[in-house]
């Protein structure tokens, strides 16, 4: 299929090129250090992802020990509610630790094993990220070391005890305002003097090449294992995918699977509390180019050209960029982003728990929000949600913050 000049036959030949660019978007903006380490990691990659060994043992992971494949669910009470559209879920929240996490953390785990490393390093927010990788760890016996601002230690005291119960050294990271980004700082500070020993795991399609492209390739499986399911449940393909977009990971890999396809795509962003800068976390809608993290992308920019403040309800989309790929699918119109705000979502949350049996997790509940504003203008056909994880780790938030509906 051919769309706005790029051809989606080919499209995972072409894309990345072999800097990492997706369009103008991507690469690899780093220390000349980094870069070397950067290029070790794409050469052993592009070797080992073909390998039979490694293909072999990663589907085998995938089964044995994520419990993969995950189903697709018909929600059939919430598509009567609304009308004619019927809409189904690719259960991400039933793979291992609860969310697609894992998914990439069990690949990057894995390469860092080919690759003859003792440890992995990776910094994270909310914890999500350190505990799928703690968890890849402890599954290959590799060292990890995770670098957390003291600010979100305090704040995610399960997650935190949830790495060090497997076996994850959390480091914690005093310095600037004490929360992601300075935990982003040390953790390449921490790998640039590791690298021959170590390999750097990024959480999500973002970073300086290959990351992005590894990342989507590892979460892959979720688009390619929803297509074939849809296909034998339902005899069609879907009228729409949608997912939510905070980095992008849990979206490309279910994009991924649909692109060649005359199917429509929607990734969701944060609207937050509004449409003020610091209100909301939609750097799609409404970011511009430019570059931070080592990549490439559309970006919220503060006055001073720097990351803008960012907010939103889910601790796991609150990101003031998103991988290039997305950037890039977003200029050609491939892919349609938009946004839902707390309110919407939460109320996505409690819909989907109340009339399905499934309570997911906050970053999910957005795509399950747009899916419901989406079958209304619709009016008939089908729409399938990534619902990248449960609801489990939002339990005492929602809890605390809006009460038992
Ligand atoms: C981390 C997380 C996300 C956001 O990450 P992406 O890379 O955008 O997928 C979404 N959903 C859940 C459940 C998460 O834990």
């Amino acid at each position: 299929m051919n769309f706005n000049g790029v051809n989606f036959d080919t499209y995972f030949k072409s894309y990345p090129d072999n800097n990492g660019y997706f369009g103008k978007y991507g690469g690899a903006y780093v220390s000349p250090e980094l870069k070397k380490a950067m290029e070790e990691i794409a050469e052993s990659y592009f070797t080992i992802c073909k390998s039979a060994k490694f293909i072999n043992e990663l589907r085998r992971i995938r089964k044995d020990f994520q419990g993969r494949p995950t189903p697709i669910s018909h929600l059939e009470r919430l598509s009567n509610k609304l009308g004619n559209v019927q809409i189904y879920v690719k259960r991400e929240d039933l793979n291992h630790t609860g969310a697609h996490k894992l998914n990439h953390c069990m690949g990057e785990a894995l390469l860092a094993k080919y690759m003859g490393k003792k440890k992995v390093i990776a910094e994270t927010g909310a914890g999500q990220h350190g505990v799928a990788l703690a968890t890849a760890a402890a599954y290959f016996g590799l060292e990890c070391d995770i670098y957390m601002g003291s600010v979100d230690i305090k704040k995610q005291a399960p997650n935190v005890a949830r790495m060090k119960i497997l076996g994850a050294n959390v480091v914690e990271v005093t310095h600037g305002l004490a929360t992601l980004k300075e935990a982003v700082d040390a953790a390449f500070d921490a790998y640039c003097r590791e690298y021959k020993d170590a390999i750097y795991c990024i959480g999500s399609v973002v970073g300086p090449h290959p990351f992005p492209m590894m990342v989507r390739d590892f979460q892959s499986v979720v688009g390619i294992e929803a297509r074939e399911q849809f296909l034998e449940m339902t005899g069609e393909l879907p009228d729409a995918v949608v997912a939510c977009v905070g980095g992008g990971s849990n979206a490309m890999g279910m994009f991924s699977g649909f692109l060649n396809d005359p199917v429509d795509i929607y990734g969701v962003e944060p609207l937050g509390r509004g449409t003020q800068l610091g209100d909301h976390a939609a750097s799609l809608q409404y970011g511009e180019e430019g570059i931070m993290h080592g990549f490439n992308s559309i970006m919220l920019k503060d006055e001073n050209g720097e990351p803008a403040p960012v907010y939103s309800v889910a601790s796991g989309l609150d990101y003031p960029s998103s991988g290039p790929e997305h950037a890039f699918l977003h200029d050609i119109g491939r892919v349609k982003y938009d946004v839902v705000n707390d309110d919407e979502t939460i109320d996505a949350f409690f819909e989907l728990s109340r009339l399905e049996g499934i309570i997911p997790a906050i970053e999910s509940s957005h795509a399950v929000a747009y899916a419901v504003k989406l079958a209304k203008k619709m009016g008939k056909g089908s729409i399938l949600v990534c619902l990248s994880g449960r609801g489990d780790k939002d339990m005492d938030y929602i809890i605390e913050k809006y009460g038992i509906r």
